[in-house]
This record gives C-alpha cells, sequence and structure tokens, in this order.
C-alpha cells in the first residue's frame, strides 16, 4: 500500500522495484539479507535497492573531508547552487502547481465507521482521507495512519471496550485522543494559491507529513478541500522539475543529513503492539526491523496497520512483527536502502522513479547506521544554511 494516495504511480525502472516478490535484473547488485530461523522471518525480509549501486558511479569528490576551515571546494558551492535552485524554484511556485493534472479525491464523512473507513482505504489504496462533516457541510480535519494507531492504543489499553468497536465513528475519533491524552496531530492546510516555499515552512513546524489544500468558497462561506499533498509528492515534483538536484553530491555523512543515534529499532519476533506504541510516543513512521546483531531485515511502517486491521480483527494486533510482514500485499514495494557515502542527487534520482517514503542508511554488510525521511530531506532543502533556519521542533543539520 502506498502512503501517498494522490500521485499517479511512475512507470517503475526495468527491475527497480525492490520487495520479497520481485526480482531485479542481473547486470544490479542485489543484497539478500541474512534469514532467520522462523518461516514468517524468512518471508518478511526485504530486499534492498542503493541508489549510489542502480544509478550512477559515486562522485569522485565523496570522499572530501569536511572541515570549514578549507577554502570552499567545488563539491560546497555546486551544493549550495543546488540549494538555492531548489528554493527559488518553490517560492516561484503554488501549491496549486504540485497537483497533477488529473487526480480523484477521496473524502469520507465523519458518520462512517472506522471499520468502513478501513475498508474504503484498502480497496482504494490509500492511506490517508480528508473528513468531511455534512451535517455542517465543512473540512473536518485529516484521517491518517496516526488515528488507527490511536485506536490500537485505546483497544488495548481498554480490552473491556473492544465490543463495541464496529460501532465507533470517526467523528469519536477526537474522545479517542482525549482518552489517550495525546495531542491531536496539527494538520496545518494552505490554500491552493499559497506560495509552495511558504506553504512547505510552516509543514516543517507541524511536523505533519501532508498539507491539506483548502479553499475558501465566498459565496457559500464554506471550506472546500482540493488535494492533500505529500511529502513524497513534493519531492517527486522537485525531482522532476530541478535539474540542480544532480549537483546536491556531498554525502549524507558530509552534511549530517539523517538520523544516526537512538534509532528505534525492532525483531521479527516483537510485538506489533508495542512497536505501535513507540511509533505513537515517538511520533515516527516507520521502526526498521534488525537481527540481535543490527543487520537490517525489513522495515515495519505505521501503515502496515491498516493491512493488519482491514479484516476488523483487533486481535491481530497480538501478531509479531514477523507474521505482521508476511501479510504484506505481494506487491508491497520493499524498502529502500544507501550507504552514507551517497549524495542527495541519487537520493533524488530513486525519488524521481520510485514511490520512495524513507531510506535507510546501511553500510557493505547491511548493518543498520541511519533512517533518511523524507521530512530530513525537506528540512534539508528549505531551511540549511538560511539565516533564521531554525524550525521550531525539528532538528537542524548543519553542512
Ligand atoms: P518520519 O517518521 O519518517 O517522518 O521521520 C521523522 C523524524 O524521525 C526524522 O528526523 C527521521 O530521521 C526520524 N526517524 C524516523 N524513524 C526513526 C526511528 N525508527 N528511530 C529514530 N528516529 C527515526
Amino acid at each position: 500500500m502506498s502512503e501517498d494516495s494522490e500521485v499517479t504511480p511512475a512507470a517503475p525502472l526495468n527491475g527497480q522495484t525492490t520487495g520479497p516478490h520481485h526480482h531485479r535484473s542481473h547486470s544490479q547488485h542485489t543484497t539478500t539479507p541474512p534469514s532467520s530461523s522462523s518461516h514468517a522471518t524468512q518471508d518478511a525480509s526485504a530486499s534492498f535497492l542503493r541508489p549510489s549501486d542502480l544509478l550512477r558511479p559515486k562522485a569522485p569528490t565523496a570522499s572530501i573531508p569536511p572541515k570549514r576551515s578549507q577554502p570552499e571546494r567545488q563539491i560546497d558551492r555546486d551544493e549550495r547552487a543546488g540549494l538555492q535552485a531548489c528554493r527559488d524554484f518553490l517560492r516561484a511556485r503554488k501549491c496549486y502547481d504540485v497537483l497533477p493534472l488529473s487526480f480523484r479525491l477521496i473524502e469520507l464523512d465523519v458518520g462512517l465507521t472506522v471499520k468502513e473507513s478501513l475498508q474504503i482505504m484498502v480497496q482504494c489504496g490509500i492511506v490517508s482521507a480528508p473528513l468531511w462533516d455534512s451535517s455542517t457541510s465543512t473540512y473536518a480535519g485529516l484521517l491518517t495512519v496516526t488515528d488507527y494507531l490511536n485506536v490500537v492504543r485505546y483497544y488495548n489499553l481498554h480490552a473491556d471496550k473492544l465490543k463495541d468497536v464496529d460501532k465507533l465513528i470517526l467523528s469519536d475519533l477526537k474522545d479517542v485522543e482525549k482518552v489517550l491524552n495525546v495531542r491531536p496531530p496539527e494538520t496545518v492546510s494552505a490554500s491552493p494559491e499559497a506560495i509552495l516555499y511558504d506553504a512547505l515552512r510552516k509543514q516543517l513546524v507541524s511536523r505533519a507529513r501532508r498539507i491539506p489544500l483548502v479553499s475558501y468558497d465566498s459565496d457559500t462561506q464554506r471550506t472546500m478541500v482540493t488535494s492533500v499533498i505529500t511529502q513524497y509528492r513534493i519531492l517527486k515534483f522537485i525531482s522532476m522539475n530541478v535539474k540542480e538536484t544532480d549537483m546536491l553530491r556531498k554525502p549524507l555523512e558530509m552534511i549530517k543529513l539523517g538520523t544516526y543515534s537512538d534509532i528505534v529499532r525492532c525483531s521479527m519476533d516483537s510485538s506489533v503492539l508495542d512497536v505501535v506504541d513507540i511509533m505513537v510516543t515517538k511520533n515516527i513512521s516507520s521502526v526498521p526491523v534488525v537481527t540481535t546483531e543490527g543487520v537490517l531485515l525489513n522495515v515495519f511502517e505505521a501503515v502496515d496497520v491498516i493491512e493488519i486491521l482491514k479484516s476488523g480483527d483487533y486481535g491481530n494486533l497480538t501478531w509479531t512483527v514477523g507474521r505482521a510482514l508476511s501479510a504484506r500485499a505481494p506487491n508491497h514495494p520493499g524498502i529502500y536502502c544507501c550507504s552514507i557515502d551517497d549524495g542527495l542527487d541519487s537520493i533524488f534520482e530513486t525519488i524521481r522513479k520510485s514511490r520512495v517514503h524513507r531510506v535507510m542508511i546501511v553500510d557493505d554488510s547491511n548493518y543498520l547506521k541511519g533512517i533518511l525521511s523524507l521530512s530530513d530531506i525537506l528540512h534539508y532543502l528549505l531551511v540549511d544554511g538560511e539565516e533564521h533556519g531554525h524550525v521550531e521542533g525539528m532538528k537542524t543539520f548543519g553542512a
């Protein structure tokens, strides 16, 4: 299932797709992760894609050590020029420009049950949808996978209420948030006419992963949702239109991009419930699955919960991560990996061709070193090196 419901799928590269059920062409380097003893574990281990292996040889400048005291090198100048080109582009575009020529918008009425909403999500292959309140004919916020994670936590704490689970309707989700004492996810909406750069800066502050485009109809004095744009959609838009992304060759290690410490990990034997709990408390959308030695096997994603719950059986949550990953749809795209020596140029090239939502940073033996999320990339593109660049609630990365 995709995390980006609005994007027309990019044509897959020949053999580019990764995952347990796909084979890549022999010219491409495939790393098969070590299999573990359990059947579920073997099925659930993903194969890996490294942007640098597949796309182009590493830039020869990649090994230059980052020393601020040295005179500026060509790679630094190019990086700066590449970032500037991305920012100039975003400042010259409106949110509306990100939308494809033709797209669909699925809105869900707040009177639907949570179970019905899950079935619609699965049937339509989407993982979030704007809510519509038909009693007031207004936009009522965004339903995202975080809401389902909250429902999971709620029934874990209040098992006595599970008998009424089928009656839970979408407008009840606010009460679930209150009981759990979680802050409702802040959805910062933008006008389709807003400057894309400004909308993205606002999104970084809120830490939301999507921007609903909401317009106001002065005739009816009501708000209307035009579409929802995702981080992937925005990065793909940049990758398709800003050729200077080729200049972003500085290795991730040099620009300190991604998360390298305190990475939340799990094993194939971890329970889905525990992983859901930590995803909510840490506000992260995925947890890498590793061996006891730290070798990456797969990634459990928040969206996996939709597949687990679609039958309406909350008992499935006692599954192990390994079992849950084995239940993924056969066309699951797999996981994407890169090395710390890769630059954003090759990551952008991957984004141009495939729906990537995060990239695991591994070494040559597939030991997990870090995580690069789309929010990390957007933060770097928008903020790095900018005056007053710090965005509250986000890490700032120094080049
Ligand atoms: P995401 O949830 O992918 O939007 O990522 C939000 C932030 O958390 C980014 O800075 C990621 O690098 C970081 N992050 C994502 N997953 C993890 C994880 N499993 N452990 C620690 N940090 C993470």
